[in-house]
């Protein structure tokens, strides 16, 4: 292993890890990655929609060379029940823009671009690599690291963990507890591949044009959860993700769900005639502003996943994961320009950088929705999706029945379902977290 020591070293190469590496060799520190799986993103799972902005404060001309699948223009979110789904649908050529804002992505294959970049800018890459142990002296401050190589170990002033969700350093040092099984899900993805004139003409696109597609409902089996159905230049991604507290309590498995999920008369048709070429499974942090961990020490500092940084509601992960790995190299830089120790004071600037981003305040402002999400999953993930949709059939169908009948109807079966009460204290919550 490498006899030198670092201004730092970066402990994973997914989103959060290559963007901290990228900044901090940018700004001329001497950075070492470390990355467990064979290639950057060998080990990755998204979905994938790609942030631009994110990117872009990274790597300003992305768009010249990233491996980008399909820029979005449309995006569809479903409300389904076991036969139908009632959909809100947003399609807009503005989004045919010169710089698109959303990309789809093959994360194996932009991750390994990314770490191209990385390495370009002068950080050392390390792949195949798995860091075992953290380095900490007498007083507990972190002042490198061990891996699984031989004679492995290497010292730096400040180690950032960006290990991803289920990250088992941070925790083996006692710096943050493993993540709660209510507080994280447990999604499982394939990738269809289908003809680019099939793809193309089941979703209505043309050139680079993308769609994605967004499910709650019956498909979850009332656990807090969600189905993406995302489209590749050549293939569909296709997932779904549910609390692990949930898979637990109800003895559902997550292939058994992605059955079902294809299997829908909605979904079977998109994906008909399609081969299926990866199956994947990872976990997702869901908990939100309240399950963040503390996020910096003495000599180190946590990013991405690994913070539990992820907004669920918005589906977004990896430009948080971007944006605080970011921030964190920035904070490493100013501190070293200044020669200070990267003691718990000085890395304390992170935290204040993340509170003054996007990611804080969002995190912030949907605090309570997680909880609320997983306590009334029973509610917003079957009863009002199957009300729902049964009352669109009644809206539409003409039989003679008149409409106040089937308003009167459509009444009744809520009332059934829940009380007045109930829908009013299940409206109430949900317009107070989403505040
Ligand atoms: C099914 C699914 C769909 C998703 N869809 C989207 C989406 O559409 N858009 C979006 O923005 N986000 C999405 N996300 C979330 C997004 O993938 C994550 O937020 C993002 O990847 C987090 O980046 P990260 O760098 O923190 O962690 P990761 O990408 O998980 O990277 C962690 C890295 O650390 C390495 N590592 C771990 N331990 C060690 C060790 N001890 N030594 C060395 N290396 C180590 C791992 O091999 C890995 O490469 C999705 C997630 C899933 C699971």
């Amino acid at each position: 292993m490498i006899e030198e020591r670092f201004d730092a070293i970066v402990v994973g190469a997914g989103m959060a890890g290559n963007a901290a590496a990228l900044t901090l060799a940018q700004r001329g520190l001497k950075v070492l990655q470390l990355e467990r799986g064979e290639y950057s993103g060998s080990k990755n799972v998204q979905g994938a929609i790609l942030y631009a902005d994110m990117l872009e404060k990274l790597i300003p001309d992305f768009r010249e060379d990233a491996p980008l699948e399909r820029h979005l223009i449309e995006q569809r979110f479903w409300m389904m029940d076991d036969n139908s789904h009632t959909g809100l649908h947003y399609r807009s050529d503005e989004f045919n823009e010169e710089k698109p804002n959303r990309y789809t992505i093959i994360r194996a294959q932009f991750d390994k671009w990314f770490s191209k970049k990385v390495q370009e800018a002068g950080a050392v890459v390390l792949c195949e690599t798995t860091v075992t142990e953290l380095l900490q002296d007498a007083h507990g401050k972190v002042i490198g690291v061990r891996t699984d190589r031989k004679n492995g170990q290497v010292g730096a002033d400040v180690v950032v963990l960006a290990e991803g969700v289920n990250g088992l350093l941070g925790t083996r040092a006692g710096l943050r507890n493993r993540p709660d099984p209510s507080k994280v899900a447990l999604a499982v993805k394939e990738m269809h591949f289908l003809p680019q004139e099939t793809l193309e003409s089941r979703f209505n696109l043309k050139g680079d044009e993308g769609a994605v597609i967004e499910a709650v409902g019956t498909i979850s089996e009332g656990m807090t959860g969600m189905g993406f159905i995302y489209t590749n230049k050549e293939s569909i991604s296709l997932g779904i993700g549910c609390l692990v507290a949930d898979f637990e309590r109800t003895g559902q498995t997550p292939y058994g769900l992605l059955e079902k999920f294809k299997s829908h008369p909605s979904v079977k048709g998109l994906i008909e005639g399609s081969e299926v070429k990866e199956y994947a499974a990872h976990l997702i942090p869901e908990g939100g502003y309240k399950a963040i961990p503390q996020l910096f020490g003495d000599g180190w500092v946590v990013v991405g996943d690994a913070a539990q940084l992820n907004n669920a509601v918005h589906r977004e992960g990896s430009n948080l994961a971007m944006t605080s790995g970011r921030l964190a190299a920035e904070t490493i830089f100013q501190i070293k320009s200044r020669r200070d120790p990267m003691t718990k004071e000085n890395l304390a600037l992170y935290r204040k950088m993340l509170e003054d981003s996007f990611v804080m305040k969002d995190l912030k402002k949907y605090r309570n929705m997680p909880e609320l999400l997983h306590i009334r999953a029973q509610n917003f993930f079957l009863t009002y999706p199957q009300l729902v949709s049964k009352a669109m059939k009644e809206f539409v169908r003409v039989d003679g029945v008149t409409k106040s009948e089937k308003e009167k109807a459509t009444l009744r079966s809520f009332l059934a379902a829940r009380s007045i009460k109930g829908i009013i204290g299940d409206a109430f919550s949900f317009a107070r977290a989403w505040r």
